[in-house]
């Protein structure tokens, strides 16, 4: 049964990046103001988050770690943000089954942090001889969660990991992508390598997606960048976003972003894109901007994109494979028509 689980937790976490991915995606969950990543690695030795949100109760350290406790745990009432991708509540316990992991976390209302170490889904000891359970420490509200030694017990999966700096790369990316998105959400991001004096990606909690691209990408991209916007009856929208909306809500969106212009091209293609706040990808979105990028930059050029979509979970096909975050739409061509119109209208007024 062991085995099972940690093949299955294999496809789940695949890469240190996607257990950042997850990890990031809680510490937003839990209303966090500053999230800092340290790696050692490229993340296979060591990957911390640290971050000052409401934290885990300690009678939830018991359990945080199992499979589909989500549903087990004393929600805090202010958790606006139930997810709607599906395939929920694996993501802790997957990293449990193939690394060692340590979570030390402290509510606003405990006098103390407690702190647990996981193993399987289970709590083990911190210690030999101490008992399996979390144990009382010193900390500020918050959690930090270590998760060491990924794929200690899947030989093959770790010596494919070459390069600790590739892995890194990928890591660095998905912190800079949630940096760039929550830019105005008044959270500091910080991404650095163990010991290291100097951090990667450090964005202040008072900042911009604008002002966040240019922290990651240079000043030289983001003074190219135009402002892309896109709705259709978003009046519809706030109320339908979240679980709720029938499926057959009207077709309705909002898209938000900003895009290179066509006198400016990258080096490598950059797309960004979030929908109702997770980082996804849509092949089709991508190949539809893309095209419209295609027929005015120089071949072999690119364009940066970064987009963010809100639209009624009933609309998009999140059955898929939890890592890949492929997404489909059920107005796909109404969709992707819509963008393809704005961008060109956004490219082609910003030349006139
Ligand atoms: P899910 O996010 O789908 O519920 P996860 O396995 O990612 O499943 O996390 C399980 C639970 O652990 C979360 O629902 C949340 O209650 C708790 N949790 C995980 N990370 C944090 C964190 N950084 N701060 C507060 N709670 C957390
Ligand atoms: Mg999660």
């Amino acid at each position: 049964e062991h085995v099972v689980n940690r093949i299955a937790a294999g496809e789940v976490v695949q890469r240190p990046a996607n257990a950042v991915k997850e990890m990031l995606e809680n510490s937003l969950d839990a209303g966090s103001k500053s999230i800092t990543v340290t790696c050692k690695e490229g993340g296979m030795k060591l990957l911390e988050i640290k971050d000052d949100g409401h934290g885990i109760r300690k009678d939830d350290m018991r359990i945080v770690c199992e499979r589909f406790t989500t549903s087990k745990l004393q929600r805090f009432e202010d958790l606006t943000t139930i997810s709607t991708f599906g395939f929920r509540g694996e993501a802790l316990a997957s990293i449990t089954h193939v690394a060692r992991v340590t979570i030390t976390s402290k509510t606003r209302d405990s006098p103390c942090a407690y702190r647990a170490r996981y193993h399987d889904g289970k709590v083990i000891p911190l210690r030999p001889g101490d008992p399996a359970e979390p144990r009382p420490c010193a900390g500020n509200q918050g959690t930090t969660i270590s998760v060491e030694d990924l794929f200690y017990n899947m030989d093959t999966r770790r010596r494919a990991f070459k390069s600790a700096a590739e892995q890194y790369a990928l890591i660095l990316d998905v912190v800079t992508r949630y940096a760039i998105h929550y830019g105005d959400s008044g959270v500091s991001f910080t991404c650095k390598r163990h010991g290291s004096a100097s951090a990667d990606l450090h964005t202040p909690a008072q900042s911009s997606s604008l002002a966040n691209i240019r922290v990651a990408y240079g000043a030289a991209l983001a003074r190219e960048l135009l402002e892309l916007k896109a709705e259709q009856a978003p009046e519809l929208l706030d109320k339908a976003i979240f679980d709720g909306a029938p499926a057959d809500a009207p077709f309705s969106f909002r898209a938000r972003g900003f895009v290179s212009n066509a006198n400016y091209s990258t080096k490598r293609a950059v797309f960004i894109l979030f929908i109702n706040h997770r980082l996804v990808d849509s092949t089709s979105i991508r190949r539809t901007l893309e095209s419209v990028y295609s027929s005015v930059l120089p071949k072999g050029t690119h364009a940066f994109i970064y987009l963010a979509l809100s639209m009624p979970a009933p609309h998009l096909d999140v059955n898929v494979h939890p890592t890949k975050q492929e997404v489909h739409f059920l107005h796909e061509e109404a969709l992707l028509e819509r963008l393809r119109k704005a961008l060109e209208d956004t490219l082609g007024s910003a030349n006139r």
